[in-house]
Formats: structure tokens, sequence, C-alpha cells
């Protein structure tokens, strides 16, 4: 029966967790989250999943950091401690005594070593504000460029290839376009998992009569929505998209008005191609050279088709080449800039888009302008008021490579755990214990603030105001629903109290005296000012004026390119960087649950979803675990150059023969112990998706 609780009040906000960007009815009684409502938001309509509705107890855990910590003397780091008491590694001090010794550590070694000594990681997690304050603190504060976050890890191939090819990052349309399409691809995504609630929106085009391709090594739920489940072999995506355009382009089905309009380099893009007849290519990707045709076929000869792929297509040292094909895909056919066409990566955590705009990127200032541009530089010390560095700084795993060569001395690290995120874990951790000066900023003491010299308790998502951009471009305003506890922060004021003490006079006392300077920044929120915000709760960008509703679907007339059109980069097939071999010879992949969000931080701690999901569990095809006389429940180990972890067999029809799945959000069996940090040479991103294993029973 239902138990009806009294509420004071009721905050409309946005869902905390992934990139769909849900709005969210917080219904507060005695300041505590007592339940949680789909509210009308463009993206969700009402809709929320499993996270969105019974994720928000995590606030409330007891594990939450409340007083600034320092570490006792002659403490070895590591990630040993107990997170329920880190007083056995830390003492509590106060606000003024954390942040002194945080501002002179990262002061102490600028003075030591140079400005390019120092690196930060700002959060997709925190608001656009906190974001943007963040990387101008390292650039304008700390004197680098060497400023990132988790975009690196998830869709900076993406970005990258677009970029290049249209001159924009973002989507071309919204996750609601699917429901204009006749055909939908999604790739390298598993959005009933990572994308609940884009997911409905999908099914619903289907059952309206869209027909559904999904193409991935592992098969999901959608696969009962599609009309084609093309479950190819990993890290084939090149050869098979390849193929599917060979097709396109040998039965002349592509738009040739489209191309002479829009496009440019299409000649020798086809004449690429040629190698890559389909019958060649299905002893490669898995996919018979029929289907490959028949997919081709239904793409080219939609009305309209539209593509999302997730961080199958990016999480690879070729994922700038697979997305590289995917834009093709779009630009031969013409399936961009008209209603249910577009290309669509979905992006991950619910502010990645937002963090990336505002710059945590170590090449890029606000709205994505190179830092290698003089006139960019000049206009950003005028508004800062600052000399600013030219040099273009280092990637995530970069810095921690520049570690261990002893050129980073000292990070600032607000609301990532690259301790449980990065690739090649144990090389990673080392890296992080090396540092002379460390200072973390979370909610939790997670596994990278047990590596800190000083942790800042920060504040979580609904005690806070800000603004926030998801994967469809709509910038909605997060609203505070109840007050933080014990002495936590924003992480607006933490970074702001660090900014004054290295000599930096800013003008802030709210979010939105930050956003008003975003304003100025970014021209990208044109016309979308924070009382419209406020008044309207979320409006897309670009916006044409203050009173008009955003453009969803853009490039209708050619792309922010230098000659307005899209380009084809061809891209040739490669094997995977890791080789599989008579010792190491099943193929693992990575990513998340439904119920776990990343690397757990946060679900972990929500009762409610770690119920759900509360162990480890490594996902073997049935015929792989006769083979290895192990059954659902049982101890495996599996090991990879790098590392090793023993983990429970979860027996899934999902994974095919020879291929493994392990969620990274548990840091008892952690998965990127065993990934390699092998890089994409353009996105900077590194291999999560294909790591060569061995299984052996305990
Ligand atoms: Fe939150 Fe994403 Fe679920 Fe929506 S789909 S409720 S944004 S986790």
């Amino acid at each position: 029966s239902a138990k009806v609780t009294k509420t004071d009040k009721q905050v409309q906000s946005v869902c905390p967790y992934c990139g769909v960007g849900c709005q969210v009815n917080l219904k507060v009684n005695d300041n505590k989250i007592c339940s949680v409502e789909g509210a009308n938001g463009p993206s969700n309509q009402g809709r929320l999943c499993v996270k969105g509705r019974f994720g928000f107890d995590y606030i409330t855990s007891e594990q939450r950091l409340t007083e600034p910590l320092i570490r006792k003397e002659g403490i070895e780091k590591g990630v040993n401690i107990d997170p329920a008491n880190p007083y056995s590694h830390f003492r509590k001090a106060s606000w003024e005594e954390a942040l002194n010794l945080a501002a002179k550590g990262f002061s102490d070694i600028k003075q030591q070593h140079g400005a390019d000594s120092l690196a930060g990681f700002g959060s997709a997690k925190c608001s656009n504000e906190e974001a943007y304050i963040f990387q101008k603190l390292i650039r304008a504060g700390f004197g680098t460029n060497n400023v990132d976050h988790c975009t690196r890890l998830c869709h900076a191939s993406s970005v990258a290839a677009l970029m290049e090819t249209i001159g924009s990052g973002a989507v071309t349309a919204p996750f609601m376009a699917a429901e204009d399409s006749d055909l939908i691809i999604i790739i390298g995504a598993n959005p009933s998992e990572n994308h609940p609630v884009a997911a409905t929106f999908f099914k619903q085009a289907v059952e309206r009569g869209t027909e559904l391709v999904v193409m991935d090594p592992r098969a999901q739920a959608l696969k009962q929505q599609a009309t084609h489940m093309l479950q190819f072999t990993p890290s084939t995506d090149v050869a098979l998209l390849n193929a599917i355009m060979h097709v396109i382009v040998d039965e002349k089905l592509y738009n040739q008005h489209y191309i002479d309009q829009h496009t440019s380099g299409f000649k020798l893009f086809a004449t690429h191609l040629k190698d890559y007849a389909p019958e060649k290519m299905q002893s490669i990707c898995g996919v018979t050279a029929d289907t490959i045709k028949t997919v081709a076929r239904k793409y080219a000869t939609a009305k309209s088709a539209i593509i999302f792929w997730g961080m199958g297509i990016s999480q690879h040292t070729h994922g700038t080449d697979n997305a590289r094909c995917l834009i093709s895909l779009a630009l031969m056919c013409g399936h961009i800039g008209r209603p249910g066409t577009g290309l669509h990566p979905l992006r991950g955590q619910n502010n990645v888009q937002g963090a990336s705009d505002a710059a945590l990127i170590p090449m890029f200032y606000p709205d994505y302008k190179p830092i290698s541009d003089c006139e960019t530089q000049t206009f950003f010390e005028s508004l800062w008021d600052t000399p600013l560095n030219p040099k273009e700084g280092l990637t995530v795993v970069e810095i921690m490579h520049a570690i261990h060569r002893n050129s980073i001395k000292s990070m600032y690290i607000m609301g990532e755990n690259p301790a449980m995120s990065d690739p090649n874990l144990n090389h990673a951790r080392a890296a992080l214990a090396k540092l002379e000066h460390l200072v973390v900023q979370d909610i939790f003491l997670t596994e990278t603030a047990m590596f800190a010299d000083v942790v800042l308790p920060a504040t979580a998502w609904p005690e806070k105001n800000g603004t926030v951009t998801n994967s469809n471009r709509q910038v909605q305003m997060g609203r505070q629903a109840v007050e933080p506890p014990g002495n936590a922060k924003a992480d607006w004021w933490i970074t702001h109290q660090i900014a004054q003490r290295l000599g930096l006079e800013w003008p802030y006392s709210t979010p939105k005296d930050i956003y008003h300077e975003m304003l100025l920044a970014m021209p990208s929120l044109a016309n979308i000012s924070w009382e419209r915000l406020e008044q309207e709760h979320s409006v897309t960008y670009p916006c044409p004026s203050p009173k008009e509703a955003g453009h969803d679907i853009v490039f209708a007339d050619g792309f922010p390119t230098e000659d307005g059109r899209g380009k084809f980069i061809p891209a040739s097939f490669l094997p995977a960087n890791d080789k599989l071999d008579t010792e190491y010879d099943f193929i693992l992949t990575t990513g998340r649950l439904l119920e776990h969000w990343h690397t757990g931080a946060i679900t972990r701690r929500s009762e409610v979803l770690n119920t759900l999901e509360p162990e480890a569990f490594v996902q073997m095809s049935p015929t792989d675990c006769s083979a290895l006389k192990v059954q659902a429940g049982d101890m495996v180990c599996v090991s990879s150059r790098r590392g090793s972890i023993n983990i429970k067999v979860r027996v899934d029809h999902k994974v095919q023969t020879g291929l493994i799945f392990i969620p990274f959000a548990y840091v008892e069996a952690a998965a990127n112990l065993l990934t390699s940090h092998d890089l994409d040479p353009f996105g900077k991103i590194p291999e999560y998706k294909f790591s060569a294993v061995n299984v052996e029973p305990i």
C-alpha cells in the first residue's frame, strides 16, 4: 500500500545521473528528499528511470564528508581506507586551515617547479558554473592548461571527429528526433541500461513503425525491438561501417544533391571504400555480407534516419576513426539537418556536455576556442585580467604519465575518481600516490580522496543551485532542495576560496554571478539568461532570441566549418592494440549498469540501488562457462597483462563466446585494473572496450 508522506515543499530540478537530463520534482520533508517524481522536462516528459526515482538517498549516506580533512603525518597513501572511518588516516580541520594548506601547496610547487607542474581534473557531475570557475582557476590561477575531465574517458574521440568533420562537437538533433525517423541506428550503446529514458522514446518510435538497427558486440534489451541486431566482432567497427558505406557507393544509393551542396572530399572517400566489400569484411566483423547489404540499403533509402552511438564506438584506440565512419555515413546519405535525421553521441554524465562547453578540456577555451589561437588568448586575457599560458595542456592519462616522469607534482581534483575510472589502475594509483600535493574535493572519501593530502567536503547536486547541459544541448536549471550536511560547501565556493588565496580577486557571490561572466565568454549561451532559465527551466542552444525557443535540429544549411561543408575523412580498419594469444584468450569489455553509475561513488551509497546490484560480477556466455566448467555464482580469476581480479560469474546469453563484460563500478573487483592505457591518437581516449584477458576458475 502506498505510504503517504507529508511534504514541506516541492523543488523542480534535474536528475544528477546520466546525460538524458530528466527533470525531477523533489518532494522535501524536514530537510530530506522523501520522494521524487518525473517533472515535465523536454527530455523526459514526466518519465524517470530507477536511478532518478529511487537513487537520491546517497545524499543522506552516513559516509558523507562533512568537515575538511588533512592527512596525518607519515601515513601511507592507498585505497585501503574504510570510507566510513576517514579518521584512521586524516584529521579534522577548519575550512581556514584546509584552504590555506591547499592553496599554499599549489603556490609553493608552482614557484619551485613552474606552472606546468600543476594539473586539475574538474567534473561533469558539477554545474556549468562550477566547471567554468574550475578551468578558470587552473588557467588563470595555476597558469597551465593541464585541465581535463571525464569526457576524455567517454566521448573525446567522438568530439574530435565531430569537430574535425562538421565543426561542432555537440549533437545535431535531440534523441526525441527518433520519433520522426523511418530508421534508427544505435551502435556501441546500450540505452536501456545507460540512457533509460531515451530508450523509451526509441521503443515508442518502433511501436509507431520506425525500423531499429542495433549494432553491438553484446546483445541488449533493445534487441527485442530491433529489426536487425548486428552482434559484430569486438573492435571491428571500421570494417563493418566501411562495408556498409561500400554498398551505398557501389549501388549509387548516396544523396548526390546533398553531397554536392554540403560536403567535400567524397570522391577520394569513395575510392578509399573500394577495399571494403562486404564479402571481404564479413569474416573480419562477423556479420554476413547479406545483412550488411540489407542494412546499408535501408539506411540509404530511408526518408529520414538518425544515428545514436555510445562508448562502444568512442572508447577504443581507434575511437575517432569509428566516429568518422558514422559521420561519413550520415553525410553521404544527407541524413543531417532535417526532422528525424542526425548524429547523436549519447553523453554519459549529467553535465558532460556543459563541462566540455565550459572548457574542462586542455586544448580549448570555453566554447571550443583553440588554446593555440592568439586572438582567443588575447580575449580571455582581457576578460580574466591575467596573462595566460599559450601551451596546450595534457589530457587525463597523459597527466598520469607526466606524474610518473616527475613533471607534474601536484593536482586539484574536483568530483572525479581516477583511482577507479582511469585505465590500468595500478599505474594510475601509483601516480596519485607519487604526487607531492593532492587536493581532492568531493562528497565522499572516494578511492581518489584516499590519496589526498587535503580533502574538501563538497555539496551534492540537490544541495545547490546551478545550470546543467544535457546530451540534447538543453541548458537546464538545477535548484537547491535541501541544506548540505555539516560543514560541506558548494564546489564553486571552494574553488573561489582557493582562487582568493592564490591572489585572484573574482567578483562572485553566487553561481548566477559566474553564469553572467559565462555569457560574455560563450556565444553558444546567447539569449539564454539565468532569469530565463529560472522561468522556463530549460532552453536549448543555439537560441535565436530571448523570446524564441532554441534550435533542436541544427545544420540544415551547412556546417560551422571554414567552407561551410562537412568533410569526409577516410578511416582504415586496424585491429585492436591489445593482442589475444594462448594465455590471454578472452576479450574483456567494460561499462555501466542500469543501477550503478560510473565508478559507483554515488550509486553504491544509495541503499536502494546497491540493494538491487550489490556485488561485482563478470558476464560470460553459457558456452564459455561450460568450457571452463564454471557455473553462475562461481568465482573466477580474470587477469590481463596489467593486473588481476577475483570475481563472481554471471552466465549471460547477451555476450558472445570469447567475450566477457565487467561493470567498472565495484572497487572490490575493479575492472580497470585490467584495462590498458593505450590511447586513441586523436581523441586521446583510452581503450576500455577491448582488453586481452585470461579467465581461470578459482
Ligand atoms: Fe536520471 Fe538518466 Fe534515469 Fe533520466 S534516464 S532519470 S537523467 S539516470
